[in-house]
């Protein structure tokens, strides 16, 4: 097998397109596992960590742009970013452990395509757009069309997702991801939940939007439009949690029963609206 580490992102897709098979290494932590395992044996593996314009994060005018290879710990250090996108720093900052947020990258965890993926609900609650470079060019698309299935992306042979646009937060906004695990550490997610809303000066919800993870093939957008004009009562939270766990498509395994993650995401909706809600009143 082959390792090569570009210094720039045209060297990374020049390499991507010339070896047939060739796949991206960010920080590895899903990779090495599939390498190891023999889920994956690509001929040649594309280091993109020596990118510098994917390792920054960056304030512009129209808010946040994350490179796709910054790691977890960066994102959770990042005091600017964790004000603005509390949900989105939280999920990355649920990944593993200490030691695999210093490798684990937002890209990567996007475009492993885990259904369970913790920032990928966070980042599509967010407005996410992930900025892609490859063999034809530039493209923008949003988070929620990366993933296609369980380990399948709609990304064409030989592109690279370079960053993550987070839109400018108007005044009032914040957001919150909670995820379910079975044990206390180092397991991925039964269900997630997370949620975005943006409050009008009277206090009633002005926008919302919410991301549901590990309960269908890839991550989903619930349509939360019902949110909008409510000061989240109880009915409105019920309401939540019922189009939660009617949205989702959910499997049985070891982690859950397809009964229990429906339960399971709607609570978790119910409980990230709150404090995402909570935290927007802060935010004034
Ligand atoms: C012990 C352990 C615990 C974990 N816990 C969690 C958890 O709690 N929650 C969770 O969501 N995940 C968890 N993971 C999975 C993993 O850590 C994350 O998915 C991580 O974010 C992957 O990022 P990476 O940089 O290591 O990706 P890599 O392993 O380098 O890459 C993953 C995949 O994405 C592709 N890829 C990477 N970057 C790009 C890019 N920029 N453009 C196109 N393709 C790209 C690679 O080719 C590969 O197919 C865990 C893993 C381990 C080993």
């Amino acid at each position: 097998m082959q390792y090569q580490s570009p210094a720039s992102i045209d060297e990374a897709v020049a390499a991507l397109a010339s070896i047939g098979g060739a796949r991206v290494l960010a920080g590895g932590t899903d990779l090495l596992v599939q390498l190891r395992s023999g889920a994956a044996s690509p001929a040649a593996v594309i280091d993109i960590k020596n990118i510098a314009g994917l390792r920054t994060i960056s304030e512009t005018a129209d808010g946040f742009r994350i490179g796709a290879a910054v790691s977890g710990a960066e994102i959770t250090d990042h005091e600017a970013l964790v004000r603005a996108w509390p949900g989105v720093t939280e999920a990355a900052g649920l990944i593993g452990s200490t030691q695999v947020q210093g490798r684990a990258s937002l890209g990567g965890n996007v475009c492993n395509a885990s259904p369970a993926a913790d920032t990928t609900p966070a980042l599509i609650a967010a407005r996410a757009i992930a900025e892609i470079v490859g063999p034809g060019g530039k493209r923008s698309i949003p988070v929620e069309q990366i993933a296609t299935g369980p380990g399948k992306t709609s990304l064409a042979s030989g592109e690279i997702v370079v960053s993550f646009l987070l839109p400018k937060r108007p005044a009032s906004s914040a957001d919150a991801y909670l995820r379910l695990i079975p044990r206390t550490e180092m397991d991925i997610a039964v269900a997630g939940a997370a949620v975005s809303l943006t409050l009008a000066e009277d206090g009633t919800i002005a926008d919302a939007r919410v991301g549901i993870g590990a309960v269908a093939p890839t991550p989903l957008v619930l349509d939360a439009s019902f949110l909008v004009g409510t000061t989240l009562d109880e009915a409105v939270l019920a309401k939540l949690a019922e189009a939660a766990g009617a949205a989702a498509r959910p499997i049985d395994d070891k982690r859950g029963t397809i009964d229990y993650r429906r339960k399971v995401v709607g609570v978790l909706a119910k409980r990230a609206a709150l404090i995402a809600y909570e935290r927007a009143k802060g935010a004034r």
